[in-house]
């Protein structure tokens, strides 16, 4: 809080002598992505469950954006673009066998000409470090460039670090003594698969079901057959475990907030929260995510609090590789040349959304490729594989279920010539270079169900 005082004082005694408009920037940046959270199933984006009680207090403090979209329905490439400001096919991490025949798929590497945001706030002196937990988060896959500490748990969901232990970690960084600003990245990758909610949260919302499922919620390759869950009831059971989890992550997600607060730390922080891809619980018939291009996977939780933001909800649509961007004009960097995302941060202080956008997600993991493009309101969904089109208007159906191609042909055109425009080239013009892990992370990429093949 001190230092919080002194630089106010600071800018203060800057505005009296040279008239200038108070201009603080914060020094700080945490930067905390929650895996696998669909934003609807937030109570500050609408949930009929109280999954996120300390959210919804917290995010009236801060900056909501209502409609933020992920580039790509998976970890790697969604993450990638948070750390880099582009789509998939230029930062290249990302699935890059296509062939849905193919006994494997391959995942390309971070292209080496592409800079992170870890690098580049590095490079300006600040401490960086990343507490994080899915095995696809491997150094070997480039996404540890920059960061100091990389503190990477490789576990799957049956022994994974939970959320507690993320924040008790990210705590004890910051507490750590240091005389530069810093950068810290928090994942917390609970509500991913398996769904095992920890005491008390467990039974909270599906605690009254007695058909055949038990918790952990596991199994995807039978869910995803309907093998099991073909019951309305087991598949309210399914998505109980997963908003039990959202509830636990949620507590979490709190006393991490409270204790950047008790550290004084809101007075020169940036905080954003945002998660790299959704959860579909059968809205169009799958389950899981990696699969598809529909909203229920692309449709994110993004909320940004910072010394002087303008506290609201923001409904026009932005996508999550504009935290790269908005976080270097946050804090007074150059701007990157060529990015896919836009700063966010004039918005966060307070002025108009950005508009006249297009939004591209793109890069499935399991089965062909398919691609999306938004244009508010409209979205157009591509089967690469296939050619084929549907087109939804994400205000009038939000749940994408009635396809407006045949009586809007020409909307789907234009659609579809500004998707093609607008999929980035490889950064170099060449495909990405395959990721080799070492044989024990590609066990448990085996055992979360990926790497066994795209068909299912
Ligand atoms: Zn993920």
């Amino acid at each position: 809080m001190r230092r919080g005082k002194a630089r106010g004082a600071a800018a203060i005694g800057l505005v009296a002598f040279c008239g200038c408009a108070a201009n603080e920037l914060p020094r700080n940046v945490v930067l905390l992505v929650v895996d696998t959270v669909r934003a609807d199933h937030l109570g500050l984006y609408g949930h009929e469950r109280p999954t996120s009680p300390r959210l919804d207090e917290w995010s009236t403090r801060g900056v909501v954006f209502e409609q933020a979209l992920a580039t790509s329905p998976w970890t790697v490439p969604s993450f990638a673009s948070i750390y880099t400001g582009h789509l998939p096919s230029r930062h290249g991490a990302a699935r890059s066998a296509q062939d849905p025949g193919a006994p494997g798929v391959s995942i390309g590497r971070l292209d080496d000409g592409v800079r992170t945001l870890a690098e580049l706030l590095f490079e300006r002196g600040f401490a960086t470090a990343a507490i994080v937990n899915n095995p696809f988060l491997h150094a070997r896959g480039g996404l540890a460039r920059g960061f100091s500490n990389y503190d990477h748990e490789p576990g799957n969901n049956w022994n994974m670090r939970r959320a507690d232990a993320v924040v008790d970690r990210t705590l004890r960084w910051i507490d750590q003594p240091r005389d530069t600003p810093f950068l810290i990245v928090a994942h917390l990758f609970d509500p991913h698969l398996d769904y095992d909610p920890p005491e008390p949260f467990r039974g909270r919302f599906a605690g009254d079901y007695d058909g055949g499922l038990r918790y952990p919620v596991s199994d995807l390759r039978r869910i995803r057959a309907s093998r099991v869950a073909h019951r309305p009831e087991d598949r309210r059971f399914i998505a109980g475990a997963y908003d039990e989890e959202l509830l636990y992550i949620d507590a979490q997600i709190g006393r991490l907030l409270d204790g950047l607060e008790e550290r004084g730390l809101l007075d020169d922080t940036l905080i954003i929260l945002v998660s790299d891809h959704g959860e579909e619980f059968f809205d169009h018939g799958s389950f899981e995510h990696g699969h598809s291009v529909y909203q229920e996977l692309l449709r994110v939780p993004l909320v940004i609090w910072a010394p002087r933001a303008r506290a609201r909800r923001v409904a026009a649509p932005v996508s999550i590789a504009d935290v790269l961007p908005t976080i270097l004009a946050a804090t007074g960097a150059e701007p990157e040349p060529g990015l896919y995302g836009r700063s966010l941060w004039k918005t966060v202080l307070g002025g108009d959304p950005p508009t006249e956008r297009v939004f591209v997600a793109e890069n499935t993991l399991r089965g062909g490729e398919q691609k999306a493009l938004v244009r508010w309101p409209h979205k157009l969904v591509l089967d690469v594989t296939t050619g084929a089109t549907q087109l939804f208007d994400l205000v009038d159906d939000p749940g994408e279920t009635r396809d407006l191609s045949a009586e809007n042909p020409a909307v789907r055109d234009q659609l579809l010539v500004k998707l093609h425009a607008t999929v980035e080239a490889p950064a170099h013009g060449r495909p990405a270079q395959p990721t080799e892990f070492p044989p024990d992370t590609l066990e448990r990429l085996r055992e979360l169900g990926y790497l066994n093949g795209g068909g299912d």
